[in-house]
Formats: C-alpha cells, structure tokens, sequence
C-alpha cells in the first residue's frame, strides 16, 4: 500500500515541474514513505507535457495524465483523485508556491490525529495585494455560510485521507470550496495548518479577477445545491407560496376596498388600476406561481437523477459485499 499520493494539477508549467519532483522526492526519501506523484496536465500549451514524460521516464513513482484540452483546475484534481492510492492523498500547485517540506506534518495529522481533511493557511502569503484582500472576504463569507472555520479555503495544498478524496465530486471551478464539499458527504474532520507560502518563481498566475465572481457564484451554488439540492420543493414551494398568499390578498383588499367605497358609502375613490399597489400585489402572485413551478419542475428533475438515492455509507455489518 502506498502511504501518500501527491496529486499535482498542471498547466503550462514546465520550468517548475523538474524542481517540484526533486524536492517531494528528497522530502519522500528522508522520511522513507512510498509514494506516488500524479502530474496532471490540465492541457498545457509549453513542454509540460514532455517534461511529465522525462520524469516519469527517470522516476517511476511519477505517473502522469494528459487532458486533451484545458478543463480547468477543479477537473484536473477530481481525475487525481479517482486515480490516487495513497492512504493520504495531498494535493500542491505545481507552481513551487506550497513547499513539499509541509508533506510529513500533514500526513501525521492525518494519520496520527485523525483529521480527514487538513487545509494549509498561507498566513505569510507572498501574493499581490489585488489578490489578498478579496481573498480575506471570500473567506469571511465562505465561513459564515459553511460553518466551517478556516482561514484558507482556496490554499492549493491539502491532504486527505483517502476515503476522503473517493466519496466527493469536484467539477467547474469548485476547488475552492472542497472543504465544503467533504463536510456535506459527512466528513466533519477538518483541520487547519500553517503552511509556508513562497512568491511564484515561474510563469504567471492562471487565474484572472474572474475568479472573485464565479467563486462567489459557486459559493451559493454548493450552499443552495448541498442543502435543497434533493428537495428543491421546500425551498422554491416555500417562498413560492408565502409570495402567492401575499399578492393574493392583498389583491382581495385592494378590490374589496375599492367595492366598499362604490357600494356601502358611496364615494368615489381612485380607480384599482391607478394605483401602485394593485400592480405590485399582482407581480407578488406572479412571483409566487413562478417559483411553485421552478420548484415543481426542480422536484421533476431530481426525481429523475439516477443519483436521487445515493447516499455515503461509511460503515456495515454482517453483510458480505
Ligand atoms: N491550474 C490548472 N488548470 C487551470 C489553471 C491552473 O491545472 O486551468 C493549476 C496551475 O498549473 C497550478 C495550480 O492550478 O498548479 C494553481 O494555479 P495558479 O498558481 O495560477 O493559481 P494561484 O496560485 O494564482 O491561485
Ligand atoms: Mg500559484
């Protein structure tokens, strides 16, 4: 068996990737761990993909996947994790940003202490300011609406226990919320650990400002997605008929108003149809249908999702499979 998968997701990075595999292996033979190192090329444009083929070639312990074309980080990692054996599977940049020399903490925090998942905090970052200051935000908010108390929700170094990395699903950009992820399969576990952080020494970053918008979108996507997903009724049905009951009647006042004026004192009073409320009543009823549906044709959907019951279960007994 082997005891640690380090899985590296790359692209366009082929100045570091001779650097970064000498390095985990220095670390890996010091502490004398079997190990394996998954170099996925996320489909780079520059040597990268050469230079995964030489170090494999030299180092068996180095396997490498090559996506056809780019598909993103998150994609990148899931394929490594699929593929990973390790006991504890640790996730790096390839970038030589996170430091191997972090390896043998992590793994003993897994291992010795229990975690099943510890994240790193670079608390000494060596970023540009444009990128830590948004990043203190998104992580303030990440850990009101999860629960989950980290500093460093995106930190591209992470180790897992295995069990881990097998039972959760990342896809599009949600790298960054993979502690989120794992809480919601049920692993509670989650630890932190302060992580050396070092400036990229080659190339430039991958990510643009776009990463601020569609982080914030996967927040509420994963939020919306972990706790209504199979439900999306008592969500959409909720809101849906509280707006319908209030469009509803108020409409009955405003025309009941309007009959009491014309028939019981005889006055005469604004037409309905001069008056705001009236209109803002009948968008509430409208609102109200509208999210009743979006929450009956949500209800359709999930319905017919092959994965409608698949459930994480960790543990059985007296039974043979
Ligand atoms: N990466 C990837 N696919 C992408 C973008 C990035 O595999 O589409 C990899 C990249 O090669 C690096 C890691 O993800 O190993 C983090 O990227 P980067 O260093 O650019 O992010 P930053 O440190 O700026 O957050
Ligand atoms: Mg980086």
């Amino acid at each position: 068996m082997t005891d640690i998968s380090i899985v590296v997701p790359v692209y366009n990075e082929d100045e570091s990737l001779p650097e970064l595999e000498a390095w985990v292996k220095k670390v890996m033979d010091e502490h004398k761990y079997s190990y394996e190192i998954l170099l996925i090329d996320d489909g780079s444009t520059d040597k990268s993909w050469k230079v995964i083929e030489e170090l494999g070639n030299k180092n068996s312990r180095v396997k490498g996947i090559k996506f056809r074309r780019n598909y993103g980080k998150s994609a990148a990692l899931n394929i490594g994790f699929q593929h990973a054996e390790g006991n504890v599977v640790i996730t790096m940049d390839a970038d030589l940003q996170d430091s191997p020399d972090e390896v043998p903490g992590l793994y003993k925090m897994i291992m010795e202490e229990g975690f099943d998942l510890v994240s790193g905090w670079k608390k000494k970052r060596y970023d540009p300011i444009t990128k830590t200051i948004p990043t203190k935000l998104f992580n303030w908010v990440t850990t009101k609406m999860s629960g989950i108390y980290l500093h460093d929700f995106n930190c591209g170094l992470k180790a897992y226990k295995l069990e881990v990395v097998k039972n959760i699903e990342v896809y599009g950009e949600m790298h960054r919320y993979i502690p989120v992820i794992a809480k919601w399969a049920g692993f509670k576990n989650i630890g932190e650990k302060v992580v050396i952080h070092q400036a990229r020494k080659y190339g430039t970053t991958k990510f643009g400002i776009e990463r601020f918008i569609n982080g914030f979108l996967d927040l509420l996507s994963i939020f919306f997605v972990g706790k209504f997903g199979k439900r999306p009724m008592h969500f959409f049905g909720v809101l849906g008929t509280l707006s319908f009951l209030i469009g509803f009647f108020s409409t009955l006042y405003i025309i009941g108003e309007k009959l009491y004026y014309a028939w019981v004192i005889h006055l005469d009073s604004r037409d309905i149809t001069d008056k705001p409320s009236f209109y803002l009543a009948l968008t509430t009823v409208i609102i109200g249908v509208q999210m009743f549906l979006a929450g009956f044709i949500g209800e359709l959907v999930t319905r017919n999702a092959t994965e409608r019951n698949s459930y994480n279960i960790s543990k059985k007994i007296n039974y043979n499979d």
